[in-house]
């Protein structure tokens, strides 16, 4: 735990007694911590709010509002605060006690004052809170850090687009709604033709740049509901659920048509690619997403050898 500084914090007096209240605050000072007072229940919920003190220190027995009382206004009917309260009781007012922790305080003082114990009881209601914001914190850049792990073990780190694992992981889902409910489902395999003779003309810094602009310009022409992923070098897969072939092979045909047309490029180097598309379907009789994902490869190998720069169908 770090270090405790009493000086980082503020503490609220609150008592009708001035006189007690000068003591309280002289033991508390004298220890560096910073205070401020309210000689009564009002004047306190508008210091509480204005000033959000740490920890609050009320006398239990006052003229106009009783400490437990005040107690309430500052739980109910929302929470004007979450610092600690402590009590300060004689040592006949044990009745009240009960009632005071149920209220939410979070200890007593007892009046003639122990400043001795005073400080040791302030101290460790502080420790706790400065523990439990600490913890906090760590929980919060906990679930930061997970959830940054969570993209990056589904990402694809050049084009931003879901990697191969996740994009299966997706196609299952998908596989087994369609399934289920007996909905249409297509996978488009998109290649980029000739790459490596575009990587090995321009470069491998080019190349990464037409796979960035490649990936942006089929999630441009998806719809929101379709998942787009990098599933090796220059192939991409696109899942499309409620999808039938003929949609899909317009979807392909769009993408295709759209990647012919644009050039991609850094500085004043631009080059033009074309892609080959493999379209595949849901079949009643398929067992799972990597049978559709198989076919729309089929079907994009066999429109390859085809000539490229076209759309290929297997079922
Ligand atoms: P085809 O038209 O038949 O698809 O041939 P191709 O040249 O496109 O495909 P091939 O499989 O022969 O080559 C793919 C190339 O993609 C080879 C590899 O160096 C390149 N490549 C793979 N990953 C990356 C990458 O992350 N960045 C770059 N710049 N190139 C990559
Ligand atoms: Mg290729
Ligand atoms: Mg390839």
């Amino acid at each position: 735990m770090k270090s405790f500084f009493p000086e980082k914090f503020l503490i609220l007096i609150v008592d009708d007694n001035i006189n007690n209240l000068q003591i309280l605050r002289v033991i508390l000072e004298a220890e560096g911590y910073r205070t401020t007072v309210a000689n009564n229940g009002q004047d306190a919920i508008n210091r509480v709010r204005v000033k959000k003190p740490d920890l609050i220190i009320i006398a239990l027995i006052m003229s106009t509002m009783s400490g437990l009382e005040l107690c309430d206004h500052l739980k109910f009917p929302l929470p004007l605060t979450t610092s600690p309260i402590i009590l300060i009781r004689t040592i006949h007012e044990q009745e009240h006690l009960i009632e005071a922790f149920e209220k939410g305080v979070a200890d007593t003082i007892i009046y003639p004052f122990n400043p001795a114990e005073i400080l040791a009881r302030v101290r460790t209601h502080l420790e706790l809170k400065q523990t439990r914001y600490q913890l906090k914190q760590l929980v919060k850049e906990h679930e930061k850090l997970m959830n940054m792990l969570r993209k990056l073990a589904s990402t694809d780190p050049l084009t931003g687009l879901w990697n191969r694992r996740h994009v299966l992981s997706v196609g299952y889902q998908e596989f087994h709604r369609a399934c289920r409910y007996k909905r249409s489902l297509s996978v488009l395999m998109i290649d980029i033709d000739n790459f490596k003779q575009i990587n090995d003309a321009y470069g491998h810094t080019m190349g990464d740049e037409i796979l960035k602009g490649v990936a942006k310009s089929i999630v441009g022409s998806l719809r929101e509901a379709d998942y787009c992923g990098r599933f090796g070098g220059e192939e991409f897969v696109t899942l499309l659920p409620e999808t039938d072939s003929a949609g899909a092979v317009r979807v392909a045909e769009r993408l295709r048509r759209r990647l012919e047309q644009i050039t991609i490029g850094i500085g004043n180097q631009h080059v033009q690619m074309t892609v080959t598309v493999g379209v595949a379907s849901y079949q009643s009789d398929d067992s799972n997403i990597e049978v559709i994902i198989q076919r729309a490869n089929q079907a994009l190998y066999q429109a390859k050898s085809q000539g490229y720069n076209r759309v290929g169908l297997i079922g």
